[in-house]
């Protein structure tokens, strides 16, 4: 049996039963989207009869977990007031849309410190948690590992570590690993995954983790420039994230292809590649 969930990231524009169509024409089993426009905005409307015939048509596909992601511009870790209240405002709007799709995954860059340091980051950015979570949410709110570009907070599994034990409703919280962010934060998954792996479990803890984000790097490890690249074609490698993909700790997560194509069609010959060279190591 195939227990492989893969997917990639697939446009919202045109509303969930066209992605889970999408989805299913490239043979995933699982897909991201944005909420809305990446750089911010308002949200569309969500359509009740469009996520009606989504349920029907992801049950056909065998699609059962979904992950959102939130606008990457958003920064809950701000020094402006007006920048950290929009990020605040956004993320609670994406909360309470995202129960439309019951117990699914929400993804979100944590934020960027912007000079006030990172215990001064990490502080906000759970701030600003503990204003957004609901104990009653059906949706699990995760942390992306970041590349450590610029002042991004959460490049080192520490910082995740530090916002996730400042948030009191943190059994609604878990992790997404990015291959090409951990890679470039300076964490050797080519030569040492089980190293990384376990690092990764004193710091944040395993059970955190819900979901990976696969994607090569255009860079070599530590760079901190977060440019992904298409799977076999960076600095990662083919069979470094084929391991990513069979290793025990990780195999029954999600996966996301978050790599640079044009055609939707692109993904699927990307998900081949990866069903192949992962069936070898199973
Ligand atoms: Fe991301
Ligand atoms: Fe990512
Ligand atoms: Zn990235």
């Amino acid at each position: 049996m195939d227990d492989f969930t893969i997917g990639c990231h697939l446009s919202c524009s045109k509303g969930y039963a066209n992605m889970a169509r999408e989805a299913a024409s490239i043979g995933a089993n699982t897909f991201q989207f944005f909420t809305r426009n990446p750089r911010g905005g308002k949200a569309k409307d969500i359509d009740p009869a469009d996520v009606e015939k989504y349920f029907g048509l992801a049950n056909e596909a065998g699609i059962s977990t979904i992950l959102a992601h939130a606008p990457y511009t958003l920064n809950p870790a701000a020094a402006k007031d007006e920048t950290r209240e929009f990020a605040i405002q956004t993320l609670a709007d994406d909360l309470r849309r995202m129960e439309t799709t019951p117990n699914q995954l929400y993804n979100m860059h944590p934020g960027a410190h912007v000079g006030q340091g990172a215990e001064a980051g990490i502080d906000k950015i759970a701030d600003a948690l503990n204003q957004v979570l609901a104990s009653d949410q059906t949706t699990t709110l995760l942390l992306e590992t970041m590349a450590g570009k610029g002042s991004e907070v959460g490049a080192r599994f520490e910082e995740l570590a530090a916002i996730i034990d400042r948030i009191d409703l943190d059994d609604h919280v878990g992790v997404c690993l990015d291959t090409c962010h951990v890679w470039e934060g300076g964490y050797d998954i080519v030569g040492d995954l089980d190293g990384v792996l376990d690092e990764f479990d004193r710091t944040v803890g395993l059970d955190r983790l819900r979901a990976i984000h696969l994607n090569d790097s255009k860079n070599p490890i530590g760079a901190h420039k977060d440019r992904h690249e298409v799977i076999g074609g960076g600095h990662i490698g083919l069979d470094a994230l084929a391991a990513v993909t069979a290793h025990p700790a990780l195999r029954h997560l999600p996966f996301f292809l978050e790599t640079p194509h044009d055609k939707v069609a692109e993904y699927g010959d990307e998900i081949v590649l990866l069903r192949d060279a992962r069936a070898e190591l199973l």
